[in-house]
C-alpha cells in the first residue's frame, strides 16, 4: 500500500477541494483530489520566502551571500514554475483501497500496537527460518557488543511532512504527516552541535522533505557557522514545488551536501516506486543542481544519488552500478552527479506491509540472513552517528526511530538530557530483527555500503 498514516498524532485530516490541473488530469473517473491542509508552521514558511523572494532589494544585495555559488552557471529558478506535486500525490493516496483499510487499522489500533505487530512478523518469519536474534548472530560473528563510538554524524529528522509518499518509504511520510521539529529543539540541537564540536563532522538533514521545514535554513546555517559539513538528503522533486525557488541556490551558496533519491534511472521504475510524474521531475531537479555547479568537476558541490532495489533483491555493488547510471543520466538527460550510494530496503514499514500483503516477508528476511556479512557488521552506521528526532528523542539510527526504539540507557533519552554528543560513546546500541537490512551483501546504511 501506499501512504499508511499511522501516526496517531496526526490522523487522516479532513481535507479543502483541490483545484490544481495536474491532479485532476490525472484522474478521470474519480472525483478531483483532496488537499491535504498544509501544515501551519509550513505555510507560514513557505509565505516568508514568496515575501522575500519578491522584495527587490533582498535580491538587489543577493543575502545569502551568492559569492560562494559557482558564478558561470547560475541555477534555472525558471525551471521551478511547476504545479505542486502534492495534489498528484493526494490523489493517489486516495485512490489507494488498502490505503484505506489500514488506515482504518490506524484508527483502531493506534501506530504502536501496529509497530509491535510488524515487530512480531519479522520475528515469526526467522523462526521460521531458524535464525537466531541479530544481538546473537553478532555476538557469534564476533562483532558484539555493538556500542558507540564517538558520535561523528548527528542526524537530524526535522519533519515527516513530504511531497511524496514512497512505497518504500520507511518513514511514512507524505502530505498527511504534520510532526515537525520545534525552534526549541532546533535550538537544543546547534547547542549540541556547539558543545560536541570535537567530535562531531556531519550534519545530516533528513524527513520528510527537510527543505519544506520551517527549521531547515536555521539549522544549516548554524552548522555551516560552525564549520560543520552538512547533508540534505532532498527528494529533488521538492525543489520544484512552489515557493522553493530559491532552494537550490540556497544549498549551493551555504556548500551543502545533496544527497537524492533516485531509485532507478528508468522513468517507469521511478514513478512505480514514488509516484506518477516523480521521475520527470526529478530529472528536471536534478539539471536545476548541474546548473548551480552541483556534481560539476571543481565545483565542491557534492551531489550524490542514492538507489534502492525495487523488489525482492538486495542493492548490487556501488562499484557496478554507478558507471551505468552515469552513462544513462548523461547520455538520455545531460546530468551529472558524483556518487552513487546504494542501499538495501530495509523491512520496516510500508516496506515490511508490502512484503507482509504479497506473503514475501519470509522471502525476504532469509534473503538478508543469508546474505549476513561480518564485514558490513563492522561498519554499521549506528556505530558513529545519532539519529534525532523531530520531537528531540535520540535513536542510534532513522529506522529505530521509526520503530521508537530509543537509546537503552534511560537518561539519554532526548536532546535535552545531555549536554554533549560525547556523553553518548561507549553506550550499548538497540539492536532487533530489522538489523539484518544493515548487514546484508555489502552492508547498507545513510552513507551507502558500509564495508
Ligand atoms: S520522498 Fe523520501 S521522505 Fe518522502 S515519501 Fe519518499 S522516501 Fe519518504
Ligand atoms: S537498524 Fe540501526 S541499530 Fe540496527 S544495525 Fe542498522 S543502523 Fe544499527
Amino acid at each position: 500500500m501506499l501512504a499508511i498514516q499511522r501516526s496517531p498524532a496526526v490522523g487522516v485530516q479532513k481535507t479543502a477541494a483541490s483545484c490544481r490541473s495536474r491532479g485532476a488530469a490525472g484522474c478521470s473517473r474519480r472525483p478531483p483530489p483532496a488537499a491535504a491542509a498544509v501544515p501551519a508552521a509550513v505555510a507560514a514558511a513557505i509565505a516568508r520566502r514568496r515575501r522575500a523572494r519578491h522584495t527587490a532589494a533582498a535580491a538587489a544585495a543577493g543575502s545569502e551571500a551568492r559569492s560562494t555559488a559557482p558564478s558561470s552557471a547560475p541555477a534555472e529558478h525558471a525551471e521551478a514554475s511547476l504545479p505542486s506535486l502534492i495534489p498528484h500525490t493526494l490523489e493517489q493516496l486516495e485512490a489507494d483501497e488498502e490505503l484505506q483499510a489500514l488506515h482504518a487499522r490506524v484508527q483502531q489500533q493506534g501506530q504502536a500496537a501496529l509497530t509491535r505487530e510488524e515487530a512480531k512478523q519479522r520475528q515469526r518469519s526467522l523462526d521460521a527460518l531458524g535464525v537466531q536474534p541479530f544481538a546473537q548472530v553478532l555476538q557469534a560473528a564476533g562483532v558484539s557488543p555493538l556500542v558507540r563510538k564517538p558520535t561523528a554524524i548527528f542526524q537530524l529528522n526535522i519533519g515527516l511532512y513530504c511531497n511524496q509518499a514512497c512505497r518504500h518509504c520507511h518513514v511514512e511520510s507524505s502530505p498527511k504527516r504534520t510532526e515537525m521539529m520545534s525552534q526549541e529543539v532546533a535550538e537544543r540541537c546547534v547547542q549540541l552541535m556547539e558543545a560536541s564540536a570535537s567530535s562531531i563532522s556531519t550534519v545530516d538533514i533528513t524527513g520528510g522533505a527537510p527543505e519544506l521545514m520551517p527549521q531547515f535554513r536555521y539549522v544549516v546555517r548554524e552548522a555551516r557557522r560552525l564549520g560543520l559539513q552538512v547533508i540534505d538528503r532532498c527528494n529533488l522533486t521538492v525543489l520544484l514545488e512552489p515557493g522553493q525557488e530559491d532552494t537550490v541556490q540556497f544549498l549551493a551558496d551555504h556548500q551543502v551536501q545533496v544527497v537524492a533519491s533516485l531509485p532507478c534511472y528508468s522513468a517507469e521504475n521511478v514513478n512505480k516506486q514514488r509516484g506518477g510524474g516523480v521521475f520527470e521531475r526529478s530529472i528536471r531537479a536534478l539539471q536545476m543542481l548541474n546548473a548551480a555547479g552541483y556534481g560539476q568537476p571543481a565545483s565542491g558541490l557534492q551531489l550524490d544519488l542514492v538507489y534502492n532495489p525495487g523488489g525482492v533483491f538486495l542493492a548490487p555493488p556501488q562499484s557496478k552500478l554507478e558507471p551505468a547510471y552515469k552513462q544513462e543520466l548523461w547520455e538520455h538527460h545531460g546530468v551529472t552527479f558524483n556518487s552513487l550510494l546504494c542501499l538495501n530496503n530495509m523491512p520496516i514499514k510500508r516496506w515490511a506491509d508490502q512484503l507482509v500483503k504479497e506473503g514475501k516477508l519470509e522471502d525476504y528476511m532469509r534473503l538478508l540472513v543469508d546474505a549476513f556479512n561480518p564485514a558490513a557488521a563492522e561498519g554499521l552506521m549506528c556505530r558513529d552517528t545519532i539519529s534525532v528526532g523531530w520531537d528531540g528523542r535520540l535513536y542510534d539510527c532513522d529506522f529505530n526511530q521509526q520503530l521508537e526504539l530509543g537509546l537503552p540507557a534511560a537518561q539519554h533519552q532526548t536532546v535535552f538530557d545531555i549536554d554533549s554528543l560525547e556523553e553518548l560513546a561507549g553506550g550499548r546500541i538497540a539492536v532487533g530483527s530489522h538489523c539484518f537490512g544493515c548487514t546484508a551483501g555489502a552492508g547498507s546504511g545513510c552513507q551507502g555500503a558500509t564495508s
